[in-house]
């Protein structure tokens, strides 16, 4: 039986995993897609130490890092989770494992609209994340499509950078809260295209345009540079619901601000999980702080109350 069993080898798990191995926590990491959506990142530029760096490359970073302590991630898919004595049992599509805890760590997905461009330009002008890549659009024009905070919050952010920003939401009010839709409405650059949809993207290399279903003063289409798609997150939530742990409204794994839910013994890290009482940001550096931040707790847990010792206090 390992002491502790991460499933997510996106930058919560793998920071778990670097965070456990100092600890001298016997573990292992399972992640179906190792980097998780950090590969899909075209460039960023809001992770401390890299002015800039391409997704790939910083999640390569951290792979080499979690086996340089001699870990290996297991690129299995973990389709079942149940409590046994003293621990838990996972199973893949592979084997079976057992660990005295967990820290479940398996993401979330970007919701899409599914429709014709969007995959074909993703990273070549279709974003998913606002608070990301803003900076990429200076000078440009952009659509943001959305009605929520996520989209009217991205909004006021990239009309810091963008020439032009169209919003489009498919009805005529929003559902972001009252205080960001009067700031966003106050910024001239921001033009509201409501009650309509965006049924294709379309360009050549790059996004060129977005195909509206109505006319938008006597245009069918708007040219953008840019579509943001900020239509909310899908969290990975299905297998923590196997062992009875509480989600949120929206499918989060509930946890206190140790990353712990409500089954002892199993903690929660990065865009699957949500702090009760917290902002719901969903980063680079959450996903790692949730992560260290399990690895601790789970230190703590197995140590029956020991304070973790701080890493940085002693040379492994
Ligand atoms: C296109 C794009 C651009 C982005 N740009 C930025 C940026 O510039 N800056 C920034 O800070 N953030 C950015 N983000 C957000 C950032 O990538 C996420 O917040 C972060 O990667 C979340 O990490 P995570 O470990 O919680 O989850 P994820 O990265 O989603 O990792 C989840 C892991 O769990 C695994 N998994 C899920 N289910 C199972 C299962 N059943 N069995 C086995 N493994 C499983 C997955 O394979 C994956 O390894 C971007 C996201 C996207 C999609």
């Amino acid at each position: 039986m390992y002491d502790l069993i991460i499933i997510g080898a996106g930058a919560a798990g793998m920071t778990a995993s670097i965070y456990a191995s100092r600890y001298k926590i016997n573990h292992l990491i399972f992640g179906e897609t190792p980097g998780g959506q950090g590969m899909e990142a075209l460039q960023v530029e809001n992770y401390p130490g890299y002015v800039s760096i391409p997704g790939p490359e910083l999640m390569q970073k951290m792979i080499e890092q979690v086996k340089h302590y001699g870990v290996e991630i297991k690129q299995e898919k973990v389709g079942g989770l149940s409590k046994i004595e003293n621990g838990f049992e996972i199973k893949t599509n592979k084997e079976k494992y057992q660990a005295k805890t967990l820290i479940l760590a398996m993401g979330a997905s970007f919701r899409h609209l599914n429709i014709p461009g969007e995959d074909k330009f993703l990273g070549k002008g279709v974003s998913y994340c606002a608070s990301c890549d803003a900076p990429l659009f200076k000078e440009k024009n952009v659509a943001i499509i959305g009605g929520g905070n996520a989209a009217v919050t991205g909004a006021i952010h990239v009309a810091a950078f963008a020439k032009k920003v169209f919003i489009i939401h498919r009805r005529d009010q929003y559902r972001a809260e009252p205080a960001w839709v009067e700031k966003m409405k106050k910024i001239d650059k921001i033009e509201e295209v409501l009650s309509n949809e965006v049924k294709e993207i379309k360009g050549e290399e790059k996004v060129e345009e977005a195909v509206l279903a109505n006319p938008y003063q006597g245009n069918q289409s708007l040219k953008v540079d840019g579509v943001f798609i900020e239509v909310g997150q899908v969290p990975s939530s299905a297998l923590a619901k196997q062992l009875g742990i509480e989600l949120d409204e929206r499918s989060y794994v509930k946890v206190n601000p140790g990353m712990g839910t409500n089954v002892p013994g199993v903690f929660a890290a990065g865009d699957l999980a949500a702090i009760q009482g917290g902002l719901l940001f969903r980063q680079f550096v959450t996903a790692t702080s949730d992560g260290a931040r399990a690895a601790a707790s789970v230190y703590q847990y197995l140590h029956q109350g020991a304070a973790p010792a701080p890493s940085w206090s002693k040379k492994s």
